[in-house]
């Protein structure tokens, strides 16, 4: 049987004993005969939204226009939905109405793939009309009903369809997969937030290198990214922009990906570029130059650091200054090269940032203004290049001799 945890079970006892039908559905029972621990537990039940208020003292109405309440179990919300038939798409986005229903069937029937249309109690066992069992036990995404119908009134199930095959490691049943590729193009009618939230779980799935391989031409026509051939997605770290860093030419603006992650890929990128050009080219593993122009010298070839410093070394601290620690990791992980260097760097506590740097502004001596700013930037060069040790009094006299040079 399924282990349900003991909130969600109090809310089907609860709905029982007040004469109404009440199941986990969907995601959690897929979750669990997958022997995954689910991420939420949703209860579908017969009892309209004002029938299951009555059965709780504590309720929010979080998604009513859908059937959704919220009954908080101690100080936890499980979220009870009305069964419920969508009506017709006319965007190829959401239902234009919901209609409620007494049959668990019919809710059921209403749902995406066949693995995501169970319901499970402990009282009925496992409801399964649409043979998900069978699916998940083979490993197949396989559309509830016509694909070409239920893709056309939700093009984001082709999405999800592509999700489920990455993270599962599943197939897609043929006709399901033809209407993908036939209706591949209807997904930009989606919200591009439904979009991203979907591709990004995608491309962190165990298989997103062959989803991505596979339906290369699918993915691009759906999201409005230029998806490449080849990716080596799979050994990196599960992080979105390491890995859409990684998708060269995937512009993370287009899928209205937050300000953070955009700017991590765009640093990820110009670490990689730096890298590329410092190992002298295209190494076989360098994840293909990306972006727009030719990269700024980031690096001096003559390389000066008399004191033993290693050449990668003091590079990889021009790049942490730049672009940062998290930037240079991830690009680190994509060319393949490994990341004890940069650990060492990290632990050593090599000084790669103003904020490290033994003097501050009002050490210099100077006037306030931008020659204070310059001067610490030219003693943090000489510092990274290895040519001066991040130490108070040897700065100090650096920069006195700076002073006096004029
Ligand atoms: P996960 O929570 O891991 O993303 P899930 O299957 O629970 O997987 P949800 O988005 O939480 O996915 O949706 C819950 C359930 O609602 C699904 O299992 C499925 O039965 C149904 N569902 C979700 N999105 C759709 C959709 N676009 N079309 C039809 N049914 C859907
Ligand atoms: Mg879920």
């Amino acid at each position: 049987g399924i282990q349900v945890p003991e909130k969600v079970n109090y809310v089907l006892r609860t709905l029982h004993e007040h004469g109404h039908e009440a199941f986990v559905v969907g995601g959690c029972v897929r979750d669990s005969l997958l022997n995954k621990t689910p991420a939420d537990w949703d209860v579908t039940t017969s009892a309209m939204p004002s029938e299951v208020k009555e059965c709780f003292a504590h309720t929010a109405d979080t998604g009513i226009q859908h059937g959704t309440v919220s009954v908080i179990v101690e100080h936890e919300p499980v979220e009870v939905t009305t069964y419920r038939v969508d009506g017709t798409y006319s965007d190829g986005r959401h239902p234009d109405t919901v209609r409620f229903t007494r049959s668990l069937e019919e809710d059921l029937a209403r749902r995406d793939f066949t693995i995501n249309a169970m319901a499970y109690n402990e009282e009925t066992g496992l409801q399964d009309p649409c043979g998900g069992r069978t699916d998940l036990r083979n490993g197949v995404i396989r559309c509830v009903g016509a694909p070409e119908q239920r893709f056309s009134e939700d093009a984001l199930r082709i999405l999800r369809a592509l999700r489920f095959t990455s993270v599962l490691g599943f197939s897609v049943e043929q006709n399901t997969e033809s209407a993908i590729y036939d209706l591949a193009d209807r997904v930009r009618m989606v919200a591009v937030e439904r979009i991203n939230a979907e591709f990004s779980r995608l491309i962190l799935g165990q298989r997103a290198d062959l989803v991505l391989t596979r339906y290369r031409g699918v993915l691009s026509r759906a999201t409005g990214l230029r998806i490449p051939a080849v990716n080596d997605l799979d050994r990196l770290p599960a992080s979105v922009p390491v890995r859409l860093a990684s998708i060269a030419d995937a512009d993370p603006k287009l899928l209205k990906y937050d300000n953070r992650t955009v700017r991590l890929v765009r640093d990820i990128r110009g670490v990689l570029l730096a890298l590329e050009e410092f190992s002298g080219g295209s190494g076989e593993n360098s994840a293909g130059a990306c972006g727009a122009g030719r990269a700024m010298p980031l690096y001096k070839k003559e390389n000066r650091s008399g004191e033993g410093t290693e050449p990668a070394r003091v590079q990889l601290r021009r790049l942490l200054r730049m672009f940062g620690e998290d930037a240079v990791r991830g690009a680190l992980e994509i060319r393949g090269d490994g990341t004890a260097l940069l650990e060492r760097i990290l632990t050593d506590g090599d000084c790669f940032s103003l904020r490290q740097l033994a003097v501050t502004g009002c050490d210099l001596g100077l006037p306030p203004g931008p020659e204070v700013g310059k001067r610490l930037n030219r003693l943090l060069d000489a510092v990274i290049e290895g040519e001066l040790p991040n130490e108070r009094e040897l700065l100090l006299r650096r920069n006195a001799a700076w002073t006096n040079e004029g």
